[in-house]
């Protein structure tokens, strides 16, 4: 079964094939970044048109690359939410027409679902799972029981993981998207600057960053009314070792409690050197089986969305051409639909 995949969520345009919700036969992903770059952050006007122009020339690279022509082709699944609505409108409306000009079934798919099952394109996921995921706009800790079965045991209260990262990257001067930049300057030093963490009650799963993101701030701020300076990597250190505890620290707590065979690491902020070396260290302490994503499949791309579209595809659950794009759209609606 070949699944050609659409994800046009955010700012990348991606067109995968993929085969067995395991097999990846092409990926081709275009960025935005360099555009959005200048503004600090995505203009969803213009990822919007920028995915107009794009997607053609994704979908004739993905055929090419995975040398596919288009009646090899079973399904066509696209992300149909959670994401920024005229971005995603772009996918969809490609999907359902390729969907009906070749008479395959159209699905509609959930974007972090697709960030979990990215991991299934390298290795087979185990259950009971945890997942952590960890993105721009979300940070859960998942309890999925079975295949397709997904519990959101905790999430952020306020800002995401990625988010806090690029507001405190901003603050440091640093360019959009400003993740990778902090996990780059917090490897320079070992001495990290002292910074709070928010752990929430005892027993609770949901996390918090704006706490930390203020304390950044009001840190800058003040060294700067007196005139010093503090390096920018200590301050990115300590903001990554703060964010990296709490959350190892509630993710591993929950694969005890929920009696886990992995624990899963998604999203684009999967990509964090300094978060895969705490997880990495604290699973093989516990004896925890950790699966994390190759770094190109943690942030957005359509190979992603091909391996959890064949989660509907082995239920022969399909999706009406008339579906509308899903700005907001929850995991169990996407799974109860
Ligand atoms: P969502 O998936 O929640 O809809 P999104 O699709 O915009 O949001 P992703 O593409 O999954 O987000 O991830 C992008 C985020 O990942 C950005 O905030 C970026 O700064 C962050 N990120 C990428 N690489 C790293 C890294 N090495 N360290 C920390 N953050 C990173
Ligand atoms: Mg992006
Ligand atoms: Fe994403």
């Amino acid at each position: 079964v070949r699944i050609l995949a659409i994800e046009t969520s955010c700012d990348e345009t991606s067109v995968a094939i993929v085969e067995d919700g395991r097999r990846m036969l092409a990926n081709v992903v275009s960025s935005q970044v360099d555009i959005h770059e200048k503004y600090g952050g995505v203009v969803p006007e213009i990822a919007s048109r920028k995915h107009v122009e794009t997607i053609t020339v994704m979908l004739e690279e993905a055929l090419q690359q995975a040398d596919t022509s288009l009646d090899e082709i079973s399904a066509v699944a696209v992300t149909q939410g959670p994401g920024l609505v005229g971005s995603l409108l772009v996918g969809v409306v490609a999907a359902k027409t390729l969907a009906l000009a070749l008479d395959v079934p159209l699905i509609g798919t959930h974007h972090i679902a697709g960030h979990i099952y990215a991991n299934e394109l390298v290795q087979p996921l185990e259950y009971p799972l945890v997942a952590l995921v960890v993105s721009g706009g979300h940070t859960e800790l998942i309890h999925m029981p079975a295949r397709g079965e997904f519990r959101i045991i905790g999430q952020t209260r306020d800002d995401a993981v990625g988010e806090a990262y690029d507001k405190v990257a901003r603050a440091l001067g640093l360019p959009y998207p400003g993740g990778p930049h902090i996990d780059r300057l917090a490897q320079m030093t070992d001495d990290p600057l002292e910074l709070p963490r928010a752990w929430l009650e005892q027993d609770s799963y949901d996390f918090s960053f704006s706490g930390l993101k203020s304390a950044v701030l009001n840190v800058l701020n003040q060294t700067k009314m007196r005139g010093e300076v503090i390096p920018p990597a200590r301050v990115a250190r300590g903001f990554q070792e703060s964010v990296c505890d709490v959350l190892a620290e509630k993710a591993m707590r929950a694969v005890q409690e929920f009696g886990a065979r992995q624990l899963v690491l998604a999203g684009g902020v999967a990509a964090n050197r300094g978060l895969r070396t705490v997880l990495a260290e604290r699973c093989a302490q516990a004896g925890m089986q950790l699966v994390v994503p190759p770094i190109e499949l943690c942030t957005d791309n359509a190979a992603m969305i091909g391996a959890a579209a064949y989660l509907k595809w082995e239920r022969q659950s399909f999706t009406p051409l008339d579906m509308k794009a899903k700005p907001l759209f929850t995991l169990e609606e996407w799974m109860n639909e």
